[in-house]
């Protein structure tokens, strides 16, 4: 596929960031570009779109999901919720300790009612561990987690194996 081409082809690679021996994968170039941009999120689209008849809200998760969550969510014309790391989220929060490098996520407890349905949205799955422990906040909530959604997904981690019966999708995968 041309589309999924013209993605992929502005994602960068940095060896030994933020540590020796991590390869980051940078979507900055993809932010950059809007007709690349554009197609990232047609992309996502399309397959929200042929996946899940019904869903109340996009979910994104701190920061770079925020970016491809949003213009999502207005596509498909429904509201978007941030989760977010600890002490940024005014008012009643659940709060979820899930790694001691990253520390705590955060959503407000009025952000989703019991029984609603959502899509959980980030840039990149490595381990896993952001991506479980978003939807264990929102099952705290009670809501529905129908499927989780990321433009890269880093195979050689096994991250998706960490969401058990939950949906994974991803646009790019890498080893
Ligand atoms: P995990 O919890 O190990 O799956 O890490 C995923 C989280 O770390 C996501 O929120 C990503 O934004 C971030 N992350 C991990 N590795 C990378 C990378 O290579 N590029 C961009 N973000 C990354």
């Amino acid at each position: 596929d041309g589309r999924l081409r013209a993605v992929r082809d502005r994602v960068r690679s940095f060896p030994d960031f933020p540590q020796p021996g991590v390869l980051f994968r940078d979507i900055s170039p993809l932010l950059k570009d809007p007709v690349a941009f554009r197609t990232l999120i047609d992309l996502l689209e399309d397959h929200v779109r042929a996946s899940f008849p019904k869903i109340d809200f996009v979910v994104g998760l701190d920061s770079r999901g925020f970016l491809i969550g949003t213009p999502l969510a207005q596509r498909l014309g429904i509201g978007f919720v941030p989760v977010r790391k600890k002490g940024k989220l005014p008012g009643a929060t659940e709060s979820i300790s899930y790694s001691l490098e990253y520390g705590r996520l955060e959503i407000q407890s009025d952000a989703v009612e019991a029984g609603q349905k959502v899509l959980i949205v980030d840039d990149l799955l490595a381990t896993g561990g952001t991506m479980r422990a978003a939807c264990e906040l929102l099952k705290r909530l009670k809501a529905e987690v129908l499927g989780c959604l990321v433009i890269i997904e880093l195979k050689a981690l096994k991250g998706s194996e960490k969401l058990n019966s939950i949906p994974f999708y991803s646009l790019l995968q890498y080893d």
